[in-house]
């Protein structure tokens, strides 16, 4: 919040990416969370920018910021979006401009291409993806040993570390401990009584509150869409280019909504779910996806209620903590009536 307004001042949107819009407000102000954890006095200058249009075109703009603030060139995969199939040309052509980007890499770097250690990196990032979401799918327990809440933040390694052994072995931790907790019958929630999907961004300045607010209402929210994003099946060391562009074409959030309809009503079923309760992040509409029609799709497929929560992700000027706590006590109130 210090920083979104820098970032609005000069000429970035309160509408655009509140991501965008903190990082690019923070280095404007010349503050940098790596001074407290690592001493630095800013963010180290880049040799290279990279950006993949899979989830929206904000991380293109971001990245260009930088580009011409640095002087560094900046390369793109770009990935179509709203797609109905996983194409083959479209998985054809994003391996090609991800095999494209290697000459610069070897320049910048003075280092060749060594495909040996890209097959080694992306079998640990597939071995990543095989335990995070082990760990994921054991919130199918009823009732649930974990939350979404717990997971915004387990989910860490897997979105900046996947390639790396420190990913792997946290997560081989976080399954044994889930298991040993479903085996002793530890839950999240004390006496869950409902069991909630979150569709949407995390509100991340508000996880505490939201999590205990759902508590203190029996009501578990144990799976979502967005912690899912980092679970790259495709992944194959055999055929790394292609089949790293395939896991990339294929996330949640680049689909249409027939795919993501789909998507939810299966993790409906699998986990047990009452209810879906949505974030409509008010500068992702890429990640929002209550504006089409979908919530009433689903109510109308699945016979579940749903809630919408208005919010967004970073910019807390958008969110009412008040009148989302009375929504979410009205809506488990009425599903408590109804059942
Ligand atoms: S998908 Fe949404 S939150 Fe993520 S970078 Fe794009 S606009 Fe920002």
């Amino acid at each position: 919040m210090d920083y979104i307004p820098i970032a609005n001042a000069h000429g970035y949107s309160p509408e655009i990416c509140s991501y965008l819009t903190s990082d690019i407000g923070a280095y404007l102000k010349g503050e940098t969370p790596l001074t407290q954890a690592f001493g630095m006095q800013g963010i180290p200058k880049p040799d290279i920018l990279l950006y993949n249009t899979n989830q929206c075109r904000d991380v293109y703009d971001w990245m260009s910021y930088y580009s011409r603030e640095f002087k560094v060139p900046v390369y793109g995969i770009n990935t179509p979006r709203t797609q109905f199939q996983i194409r083959d040309d479209v998985v054809k052509a994003c391996a090609a401009q991800l095999e494209a980007i290697v000459p610069a890499l070897e320049k910048i770097s003075g280092k060749p291409f060594d495909i040996d250690q890209f097959r080694e990196i992306l079998a640990s990032s597939h071995e990543c993806t095989r335990l995070w979401e082990a760990v994921l799918d054991m919130t199918m327990t009823v009732p649930s040993p974990a939350t979404f809440f717990d997971h915004c933040i387990h989910m860490g390694p897997a979105v900046v570390m996947r390639g790396r052994k420190e990913a792997t072995d946290y997560y081989r931790i976080l399954l044994e401990e889930t298991k040993e907790r479903t085996d002793n019958g530890v839950s999240a929630i004390q006496e869950e009584k409902h069991r909630f999907y979150w569709d949407g961004m995390p509100i991340w300045g508000k996880l505490r509150n939201l999590s205990e607010t759902f508590s203190n209402l029996k009501s578990c929210v144990l799976v979502s869409s967005y912690c899912n994003s980092w679970v790259f099946s495709a992944f194959d060391p055999k055929d790394p280019f292609r089949s790293m562009a395939e896991a990339y074409c294929s996330i949640f959030i680049s689909q249409d909504d027939t795919y993501k309809e789909n998507y939810i009503a299966d993790k409906v079923e699998r986990f047990s779910i009452d209810g879906i309760v949505y974030h409509d992040s008010k500068c992702c509409g890429t990640n929002t996806n209550t504006r089409y029609g979908m919530p009433d799709r689903l109510k109308e497929r699945l016979g579940i209620p749903y809630l919408v929560i208005n919010g967004d992700l970073n910019d807390l000027r958008c969110y009412s903590e008040e009148q989302t706590t009375t929504n979410i006590e009205a809506f488990v109130e009425q599903l408590e009536e109804s059942s």
